[in-house]
């Protein structure tokens, strides 16, 4: 076994590392204060190129594998970005999977190059009101007239929509009712966010505010059959495709978040004088940041072996939700464990813990609760009955 990165994906650490010294925490703490998408980190990512890291050549991206996106995008957490600065690239760089695998020659040659150079912005619309996790809920139709599809209903939790031309956008082409299974009958659409048809709001929420979450109208949008994803019916299909990978990144993602708050941990605990003595002399200060450590190790190491085992197209599916599990589980004690040593500081939004703290917060529920990672281990690993 060799668990080391390769000379390629050193050198793509070390460019994004050095990147992402033009943005230092003040950035994102700034960001997330004002509720300010982070353009000009935005723009400086896609002239790297690494928008199109894992897009394949012939569209004018990288054809780079999983484990290399992930190295990117753990770079950019781990230097104190977070999940503002990973969200921020992340549909761009990986959500758009339906489409590279699914979609018509005709669509991938009209929208992958203006992806891949960030000049066409895109979001991701699932989630409604009245269907989280369980999908095949959602009542967002699209009904066929002529070439054309009419889109009506509502999503939630739209991350980007404001700065986003296109929606991956699934919807219902054939009511629940009327299929075999539930899963049936769901059409992906990548469909344009324009007005008056499509209103937008920005949901207030808890953290990682540089990228606005938001409910989403769709008012007898049209949407072009060329616009559609693959087959209709399939919609549904064609997320699950994506769902491994999309896990392995956020194991990733978080470690590299984890990192971040255990550097300002140690630093503080370095520094910080209580009783004429570093508080990191503590063994009640040492010990939660060591456990943390460990845990974050011990997830990454799941984590690239899962993404291993996806860039070999071997199954993988075990790895991507445990690592999922245990690298966000680890990333949330971490950037506890980093406001606790700061004491009352950890609560100022001048150490940047906080903040790191409100995001990893989120990867507990999204975009799948721990509770559904661990039903997926107890029914598909351990056999044990489905719950729900
Ligand atoms: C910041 C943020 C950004 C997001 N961005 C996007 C986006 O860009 N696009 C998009 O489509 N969606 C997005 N989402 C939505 C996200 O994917 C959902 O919140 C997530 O899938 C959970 O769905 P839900 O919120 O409806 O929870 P629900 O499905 O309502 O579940 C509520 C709680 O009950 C638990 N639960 C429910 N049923 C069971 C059961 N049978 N057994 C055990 N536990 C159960 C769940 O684990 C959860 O904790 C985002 C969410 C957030 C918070």
């Amino acid at each position: 076994m060799d668990f080391t990165l390769n000379s390629d994906q050193v050198a793509i650490r070390e460019t994004v590392k050095a990147m992402m010294t033009d943005f230092p925490d003040d950035y994102w703490t700034q960001k997330d204060r004002d509720k300010e998408f982070p353009w000009e980190f935005y723009r400086a990512f896609a002239d790297a190129g690494f928008l199109g890291i894992i897009m394949p050549e012939k569209y004018g991206g990288s054809g780079l594998s999983l484990t290399d996106a992930c190295v990117v995008l753990s770079a950019i957490t781990e230097s104190g970005a977070g999940l503002s600065g990973c969200t921020a690239v992340h549909v761009s760089i990986f959500g758009l999977t339906p489409i590279i695998k699914f979609g018509s020659e005709q669509m991938k040659e009209k929208y992958l190059p203006q992806i891949i150079s960030g000049d066409l912005h895109a979001c991701f619309g699932v989630t409604e009101p009245d269907a989280g996790t369980d999908t095949t809920r959602i009542r967002t139709s699209a009904l066929k007239d002529g070439n054309d599809y009419i889109v009506n209903g509502q999503k939630v939790w739209t991350s980007k929509a404001l700065e986003s031309e296109k929606c991956l956008l699934l919807t219902r082409t054939t009511p629940i009712e009327d299929c075999k299974k539930k899963t049936d009958g769901m059409t992906l659409l990548f469909a344009d966010i324009q007005t008056p048809e499509v209103s937008i709001k920005p949901i207030p929420k808890m953290g990682r505010e540089a990228v606005a979450s938001c409910q989403v109208f769709y008012d007898g949008l049209r949407v072009k059959e060329s616009d559609r994803v693959g087959n209709e019916g399939e919609g549904f299909r064609y997320l699950l495709d994506g769902l491994n990978a999309e896990r392995i990144l956020i194991a990733w993602e978080a470690v590299g978040l984890g990192r971040a708050a255990l550097r300002r941990a140690t630093q503080y605990a370095k520094e910080r004088i209580v009783f004429g003595r570093k508080i990191g002399q503590n063994q009640g200060v040492q010990f939660p940041i060591a456990e943390a450590h460990a845990k974050l190790e011990a997830a990454q190491l799941v984590a690239e072996k899962a993404a291993w085992q996806y860039d070999n197209e071997l199954p993988c599916g075990d790895l991507a939700n445990i690592s999922k599990l245990l690298a966000t589980e680890a990333c949330f004690e971490a950037t506890d464990v980093a406001v606790q040593t700061h004491g009352g500081f950890g609560y100022a939004a001048e150490y940047h813990v906080e903040r790191y703290f409100r995001e990893a917060r989120v990867w507990r529920i999204a975009p799948i609760s721990q509770n559904f990672v661990l039903s997926y281990i107890a029914e598909k690993i351990l056999d044990l009955p489905r719950s729900y």
